[in-house]
């Protein structure tokens, strides 16, 4: 039997329930575009793993995370988007109007399609950290710094991020641990020297996380010193939060073949638009790729904040819009 697909045709499909393609969502739905949003594998997007939200405007006495993104949703259905729980298995940006496989089954054909796929912090992958998640454990000081004022907290990470946020949290805790694998810094000279001329902050070189310890929540941290040399030893550390900083991956993937994107794997726009462009060649961006449209982190190296995502998705489906009324 041949396994039929079921085609539907769309103005404007959202990929992401993050800030970004819910407000991407209220402004299509806005403008008539009865926009299909996608939800992906993590409903509410990477904002869900924080434990409040005090820095969005509109909400003075902070949010729950579910809460923000359950009345980001309710607001974009109230202006007739459609939501799809299901991943996005494949695309096809070669063909106009674009072509979305949702779970290998659900076909869209769309004039304009908004990716705000979002990027995810990398985590080391042990299993005390997924124990302790929300628990202790934070993948974002600018987002959970806050709640460990004079505490004592590790970072995890040698890079620009890890300096950031070991900066920022030295600010608002009595004492920062930095968990650095390697006997240097990978990041910029400036940025090390504000960690180390930080009084507050220790930097542990050469230093691996076995485990986190903790009655319910993180009290502590074992970490390998030298791990396989002569000199090795273990070491305990007595901490109340737990911030990885070793990076992040953008949820970029799917798109590789028919979008431009950095060595990171973010995707490319460029002057102050969420256009994407075709795939570069030696370094430089292809043809712009009409009706393609990226918002929120999967675009944004940089800022990585829930406010800015939500701005950028804004500015796709205005894009959108005036793209598809150009047709
Ligand atoms: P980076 O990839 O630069 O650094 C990641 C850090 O995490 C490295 O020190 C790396 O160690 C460490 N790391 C990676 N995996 C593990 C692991 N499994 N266990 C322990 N440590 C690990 O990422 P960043 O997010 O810091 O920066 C990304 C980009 O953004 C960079 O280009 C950076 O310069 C830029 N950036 C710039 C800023 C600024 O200019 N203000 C601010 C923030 C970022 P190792 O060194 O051993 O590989």
């Amino acid at each position: 039997m041949v396994n039929e697909k079921i085609v539907n045709r769309v103005k404007c499909l959202i990929i992401g329930s993050g800030p970004a393609g819910y407000t991407a969502a209220i402004y299509a739905g806005r403008a008539n575009l009865a926009p299909v949003l996608i939800e992906g594998p993590q409903l509410g997007g990477q904002l869900t793993t924080t434990t409040e939200v005090e820095n969005f405007p509109g909400y003075p006495d902070g949010v729950e995370p579910f809460q923000m993104m359950d009345d980001m949703r309710r607001q974009a259905e109230r202006f007739g988007t459609q939501f799809v729980s299901g991943v996005v298995t494949k695309v096809d940006f070669s063909v106009s109007p674009r072509k979305i496989i949702v779970e290998d089954e659900i076909e869209y054909e769309a004039d304009a399609v908004i990716i705000a796929t979002g990027a995810s912090a990398k985590y080391l992958g042990i299993e005390s950290e997924r124990t302790y998640k929300g628990r202790g454990v934070s993948a974002c000081a600018t987002c959970d710094g806050f709640f460990y004022r004079k505490k004592t907290v590790a970072v995890v990470g040698g890079g620009d991020t890890a300096c950031e946020e070991a900066n920022y949290l030295a600010g608002l805790c009595e004492k920062v641990y930095m968990i650095v694998r390697k006997p240097y810094l990978r990041a910029s000279e400036i940025m090390q020297q504000r960690v180390l001329n930080n009084p507050k902050i220790e930097v542990l070189f050469e230093h691996n996380t076995i485990r986190l310890t903790g009655e319910g929540k993180v009290q502590g941290v074992d970490l390998f010193y030298r791990k396989g040399e002569p000199d090795e030893a273990t070491k305990h550390i007595a901490i109340d939060g737990f911030f990885l900083a070793i990076g992040h991956h953008p949820n970029t993937e799917l798109f590789k073949d028919f979008v431009a994107r950095d060595p990171e794997g973010y995707i490319i726009t460029h002057d102050d638009s969420t256009q994407c462009y075709t795939p570069s060649l030696e370094g430089r961006t292809g043809e712009r790729l009409s009706g393609v449209f990226a918002a929120g982190d999967c675009a944004d190296p940089h800022y990585r904040q829930a406010i800015v995502a939500a701005g950028s998705g804004a500015k796709a489906a205005i894009e959108a819009d005036k793209y598809i009324k150009s047709l």
